[in-house]
């Protein structure tokens, strides 16, 4: 998320992103040299011409063709999940010249299987407090400031949530509501809204398949705060489109097969591309080359020199779709401590409620599959707080 305050720091905000398409808008910086605020007037001009549209696939394929080993990209980024398209954006607006390859579909991966939340580090807040630990306090002013930022570039795809917190005793009910009004208070101008508490008549109001019993505990009430929520795959996508009105080549269903080294010094210089569409296999040169493969950075190492020790821990993380009716328009629901201290949230989401999520170990695949076990941990989390069968 760090793209969206940097790219606030120039003044840029994308301002409409329709289907698959992006458009930025830029404002005057006044920190800004002449001549840096002249290359963004120059980028704005460009990007806000309503005529203009994203380049076709065809055209971005051909813009591959034209760097070569004397006129390499400046940055070649492998991958359009969120990280590729954050990192492709931000390069090119700093007049870098950029390419950018998705062998499936931007957003395919990690980035459009979130749980769709723009957390303003509320979580870090707890340890912080409790660890009197300076670098979490850190983070959560970075989260606020970034939630603030995602969700000033992109009304059209992010948005306040109000999230209730179920209170089973009055502890519980001091202590969230502390602890959230401490969040409300370290978020000062960046608060989306004020938290507060709710009797357990006016939560049932709000949250009508809240149970008022659960576990042989009787509700106590709620405590409301607020974090974001987004679309993350149109997100995703309306950066891609973005980084593209500004120049950058973005071209998906294209993969990094292998890299090109100089044959003396064995640096990367560049890298084999298959267009998955065409079948065809062409060369691309780059000063940098950037792996934001998500789960498959490792294979994209390897790529490079086979000998390189594995990082990656693969996680998986489940969510479920539950219908509609599970929690209403405009309000989420958190389960602050499943059996194994862990966060279960249950959020509206496109007409439907989305559930989740859990942390086990897993094989990087493309489309990992949910276990039976881990749909049944999910179901218990929130079984306790519903009055309605799950
Ligand atoms: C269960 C779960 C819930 C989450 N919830 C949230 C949340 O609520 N809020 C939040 O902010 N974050 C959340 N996250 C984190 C967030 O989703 C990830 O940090 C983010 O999506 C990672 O994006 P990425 O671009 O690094 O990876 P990915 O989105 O996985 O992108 C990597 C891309 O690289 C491509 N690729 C791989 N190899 C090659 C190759 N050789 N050539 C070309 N392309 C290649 C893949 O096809 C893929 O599209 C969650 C993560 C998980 C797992």
């Amino acid at each position: 998320m760090a793209t969206a305050t940097r790219l606030k720091g120039l003044g840029v905000g994308i301002v409409a992103v329709t289907g698959a398409y992006g458009v930025l808008s830029i404002r005057r910086n006044p920190t800004l040299s002449e001549n840096d605020q002249q290359s963004l007037d120059n980028l704005r001009k460009k990007i806000s011409d309503t005529k203009v549209f994203v380049p076709s696939r065809e055209f971005m394929r051909s813009s591959f063709m034209n760097c070569s080993p004397s006129n390499p990209f400046d940055v070649l980024v492998v991958g359009g999940g969120a990280t590729g398209c954050g990192v492709a954006l931000d390069a090119v607006s700093r007049g870098l010249r950029v390419g950018l390859v998705e062998r499936e579909d931007f957003s395919s991966g990690t980035s459009s299987r979130s749980t769709k939340l723009i957390h303003g580090g509320v979580r870090y807040l707890e340890k912080a407090f409790f660890n009197f630990d300076y670098g979490q306090l850190k983070l959560v002013f970075h989260a606020l400031e970034e939630r603030k930022q995602v969700i000033q570039n992109a009304p059209h795809l992010c948005h306040a949530l109000p999230c209730m917190t179920p209170c089973f005793d009055w502890f519980e009910v001091v202590y969230y509501w502390m602890g959230l009004k401490l969040y409300d208070l370290v978020a000062g101008p960046r608060l989306l809204h004020l938290s507060r508490y709710y009797s357990s008549e006016e939560s049932v109001e709000l949250f009508p398949t809240l149970a008022k019993n659960g576990g042989g505990r009787h509700l106590k009430g709620t405590v409301v705060y607020y974090d974001g929520q987004m679309n993350d795959s149109r997100l995703n996508v309306g950066l891609a489109c973005t980084a593209a009105l500004a120049g950058a080549s973005v071209l998906n269903h294209a993969e990094v097969v292998s890299f090109l080294k100089e044959d003396d010094s064995n640096r990367i210089v560049g890298a084999r591309i298959r267009d998955s569409l065409s079948g065809k296999e062409f060369d691309a040169y780059a000063k940098v080359i950037v792996n934001a493969a998500g789960p498959f950075c490792d294979a994209v190492r390897k790529m490079a020199d086979k000998d390189a020790p594995s990082m990656i821990l693969p996680s998986s993380g489940v969510h479920i779709v539950l219908p509609d009716y599970y929690s209403p328009e405009g309000m989420g629901l958190i389960v602050p401590k499943t059996k194994d201290g862990r966060v279960v949230f249950m959020l509206p989401w496109l007409g439907r409620t989305v559930a989740g999520t859990t942390d086990s170990n897993t094989k990087i695949t493309m489309l990992p599959e949910p276990h039976e076990d881990e749909i049944q941990f999910i179901l218990d989390a929130i079984c306790d707080y519903l009055n309605v069968k799950v």
